[in-house]
């Protein structure tokens, strides 16, 4: 039965735009000996019982009293191999590395999402202070680090702490520049927390994010399409067009668009690029490209042209989506944060962890699943 609500209450997220885009996120339940958590390549929106890994709740245990070398990149490899290594008997599919945290929270609900009015505060240079206000003994704040091992094992430790000092356990997780996680017995208080921090954080919001649409001229975008065509290696990119209020007010000018040219969560990175391209003069454009690729040594993938709006690229029309959807959701978060006392962008080294890391994550599985 409690599977059967895992799959409710994933699903319900899952197919909410205000908590995850892009199929992101992660839901778990356990019971006395196993978690079940959901598979990597599987969407929340539409998951079924098999989308999620089952894993042995004791070997999950014996990581912590594991000592792991300091080296990062082999520390990471030896965590990742043993959270595989705790899969149940007979289980192939590959649990998130999201997974350890799961595992360490006490309740048997637990669901992570990405909401953009909940980032609006984690993004935010007061996030931890209102956040402490607003939720008090309720919530933990997590700085930001290194995700996987590292994470997971910080978060292990202030529950320890929170424990100790308020002789209750939190059921609200706050990551800075990620996320949040929420944990419950049942999933009708897992969707009453939802409520009450939505609820609760709507009542500061002092601006909401207008994105109504806007007059553009089909010609002039047009124009554009066809510069970025022109660059060489973009001939086969798909490219989306997006124009509203909002997007508008940030590509006036190179000071107005400073608030979303970095990435603020983890997804943005990944989905969107290490910085947003503004193009101030389109007679420019080939040049602001080429220096973009020195700086970050990848092409961008998102475009934005003074006065006219947004463009981002992808190798498949589907793809362009995605990464328009988190620069909709970057925008979002800007604005939000007007409301906890301005922006704070994810720090150079998560931003370089995070990139090595995908990599090196990606080759340990490779090897594993041979
Ligand atoms: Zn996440």
């Amino acid at each position: 039965m409690s599977i059967k609500e895992l799959v409710e209450i994933s699903r319900f997220y899952g197919k909410d735009s205000g908590f995850l885009l892009a199929g992101g996120g992660n839901t778990s339940f356990k019971d006395e000996s196993y978690i079940y958590v959901k598979a990597s390549g599987f969407k929340l929106a539409s998951i079924e019982e098999d989308g999620f890994v089952k894993l042995d709740r004791n070997a999950l245990n014996q990581i912590w009293k594991k000592k792991y070398p300091v080296d990062v990149g082999l520390r990471e490899k030896q965590a990742l191999q043993d959270l595989m290594n705790s899969r149940a008997s007979g289980e192939t599919k590959r649990p998130s590395v999201e997974s350890l945290l799961h595992a360490i929270l006490p309740q048997k609900y637990v669901v992570h999402t990405h909401p953009a009015m909940v980032n609006g505060l984690t993004c935010s240079k007061n996030g931890r202070y209102i956040a402490e206000q607003l939720f008090h003994t309720r919530c933990i704040w997590v700085p930001s680090v290194n995700p996987g091992y590292i994470l997971a094992k910080v978060i292990k430790t202030q529950l320890v702490e929170h424990k100790k000092k308020y002789r209750l356990l939190p059921d609200i997780i706050l990551l800075e520049n990620h996320g949040m996680f929420v944990g419950a017995e049942t999933i009708r208080e897992i969707k009453n927390i939802h409520d009450f921090i939505i609820g609760t954080l709507k009542k500061q919001i002092v601006y909401e994010p207008d994105f109504s649409s806007v007059q553009v001229s089909k010609v002039e975008i047009e124009k554009i399409y066809n510069r970025i065509k022109n660059y060489p290696v973009f001939k086969d990119v798909y490219i989306t067009f997006e124009n509203n209020i909002e997007i508008s007010a940030a590509v006036k000018d190179s000071a107005s668009f400073q608030k979303v040219r970095y990435p603020y969560i983890p997804d943005h990175l990944v989905y969107a690029g290490p910085e947003m391209l503004f193009i101030e003069d389109l007679n420019n454009i080939e040049q602001d490209i080429d220096q973009y690729r020195e700086r970050n040594e990848c092409y961008p993938k998102v475009i934005a042209v003074k006065m006219t709006g947004v463009f981002t690229l992808g190798d498949k029309e589907e793809s362009s989506h995605i990464t328009m959807l988190l620069f909709l959701d970057a925008l979002k978060i800007a604005v939000y944060t007007e409301s906890f006392g301005g922006y704070k962008f994810m720090d150079k080294e998560q931003i370089d962890f995070i990139k090595n890391w995908k990599v090196e994550e990606f080759r340990t599985m490779v090897n594993l699943t041979k």
